[in-house]
């Protein structure tokens, strides 16, 4: 059975469990899979041969499932994309895409409820099965192709190291769909019958109403970034108490501090606590471990883990040497859950992507080392950043500050706090005189750019200069932008 027989299934055999729970709407795997069916069918009479990629553009609403299995039955794609990127951004991803249509939660709302039995296209499982976006250095976001082969292996591993119980689970899913963080929540739920458990925008504004979601979520495992749950764990009673089923939480997408794996802990004494790792282009998370009190003991900063079974996780050297035990180099992951590569950038894919040994292999950009067979991230190459798990390329945001009429360039610098990057800071050269106080100013810069980018990508601070400090060979010296920043 492939990873859509197996979702389907359940809507056959228990078709009143949950599979959705988000806000007050509830989809079932029997609606799940008579509506995905239905859209299937539709999407074939609408596209005819067309095997173009789908986008899905919405939040968190059932119809977000639906349109992703839909799609998938039709042998075509999708795209997700949340509703936090600005339609500018939208537009541009969907014309990368080459999408034939784009699929909303009301367009699919407002399909027929008929019963419409489908026979899902048998489809190559080197055939995309989802196309990711992500931020792309030079401003324009690429788009990462993920197979049904990329993805099986990927969700096999997940089931074979956590058995989860199947069916009874509820999992987490706090990052939006057009993350791939998502994933990882998304099939690991509907493939065991599991019930996902999706946190809205609305939640996250609005804490207490969180915190009262969660207490009503019977949820037993935890799938976030390490930054949600160190938000959480500002609230005293974020504890087992307040989720007395949570047996596990499963984290992926930056660095877990070794103080928020402590207070989890000792917080949730009946949770096991384990740090993922893995670029979107190596499906999710390729290296897994559970952080223990002996691991805590051990080591800090904490490793990322060992490989999942049949991928190859070395650490190589400048010349692409293998580099000994211990020593620093890039970290490169070889195996059946790297992507062929980014949609029509046959350029961006032959820098990152390469053959190892015969098994295709993406070089992270992220420098680590190994020890005692475990992996340790050590930041990255380039100057792509993390900011509340959030992926961004500094170049991403300096080509769409540049992009600004009112702007002549523009460095954008991670701020730290506390040894993590806690915001981002444009300093930027004028190309007009500036108007009222730097306070309106740069509200207004911040409204513009906002039209461009989604919000987590807008830099908190703004300072003006009129030139650049330069280094020796020409370029801005960032450095010393650091320093004038404080
Ligand atoms: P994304 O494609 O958004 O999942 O981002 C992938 C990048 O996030 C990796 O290349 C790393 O730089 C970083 N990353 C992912 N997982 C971890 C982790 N467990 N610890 C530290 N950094 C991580």
């Amino acid at each position: 059975m492939d990873l859509i027989d197996r979702i389907d299934h359940w809507g056959r055999v228990s078709p009143d469990l949950v599979a959705h729970r988000s806000g007050d709407r509830v989809l079932t795997y029997g609606e799940l899979l008579a509506r995905s069916d239905t859209l299937a069918a539709w999407l074939d009479a609408e596209l005819g041969e067309s095997r173009a990629p789908v986008a899905v553009h919405g939040h968190k609403e059932p119809e977000m499932l639906v349109a992703f299995l839909g799609v998938v039955k039709s042998g075509r794609p999708y795209v997700p994309i949340d509703l936090s990127i600005p339609a500018q951004r939208v537009e541009r991803i969907v014309q990368t895409a080459g999408a034939a249509l784009t699929l909303t939660p009301a367009r699919i709302a407002s399909l027929p409820a008929i019963p419409s039995p489908h026979r899902a296209i048998v489809q190559s499982p080197d055939r995309p099965f989802y196309i990711l976006f992500t931020s792309g250095s030079t401003g324009e976001p690429k788009g990462v192709v993920i197979t049904r082969a990329n993805l099986e292996h990927f969700v096999a591993w997940m089931l074979a190291e956590q058995r989860f119980a199947a069916p009874g689970e509820t999992f987490l899913n706090q990052a939006p769909f057009s993350f791939d963080l998502s994933v990882m929540d998304l099939f690991a739920s509907l493939v065991t019958g599991g019930t996902l458990f999706s946190i809205t925008k609305d939640h996250v504004a609005n804490l207490k109403a969180l915190y009262a979601a969660f207490h009503a979520s019977a949820l037993t495992t935890w799938v976030s970034t390490p930054s949600f749950a160190q938000m959480c764990l500002i609230e005293r009673t974020f504890a087992q108490p307040m989720l007395p089923h949570l047996r596990r939480f499963l984290f992926c997408g930056e660095t877990l501090a070794p103080e928020t794996a402590s207070q989890l802990l000792d917080r949730f004494p009946e949770a096991e606590v384990w740090n993922t790792y893995g670029p979107t282009e190596a499906t999710v998370a390729t290296t897994s471990v559970r952080i223990t009190r002996e691991v805590l003991a051990k080591w800090s900063p904490l490793p990322v883990g060992a490989a999942m079974p049949g991928t190859r996780v070395v650490i190589l050297g400048e010349n692409g040497e293998r580099v000994s035990d211990g020593e620093r180099g890039e970290i490169v992951i070889a195996g059946p859950n790297v992507s062929p590569g980014y949609l029509g950038r046959d350029d961006l894919t032959a820098k990152a992507f390469f053959d190892l040994d015969g098994v295709r292999a993406y070089r992270t950009g992220d420098w680590g080392r190994e020890r005692a067979g475990q992996i340790f991230f050590e930041g990255r190459r380039d100057s792509q950043v993390k900011v509340n798990g959030y992926r961004i390329e500094l170049g991403d945001l300096e080509a769409n500050l540049r992009a600004l009429p009112e702007i002549a360039d523009a460095v954008v610098l991670p701020v730290e706090k506390h040894g993590r990057i806690d915001a981002l800071a444009a300093v930027v050269v004028l190309a007009v005189e500036k108007t009222g106080s730097d306070f309106a100013f740069t509200a207004q810069l911040k409204t513009r750019l906002g039209e461009r980018l989604p919000a987590y990508m807008i830099p908190r601070k703004f300072l003006y200069v009129d030139a650049f400090p330069m280094t020796a060979n020409g370029k801005a010296d960032r450095r010393k932008l650091g320093e004038m920043l404080g």
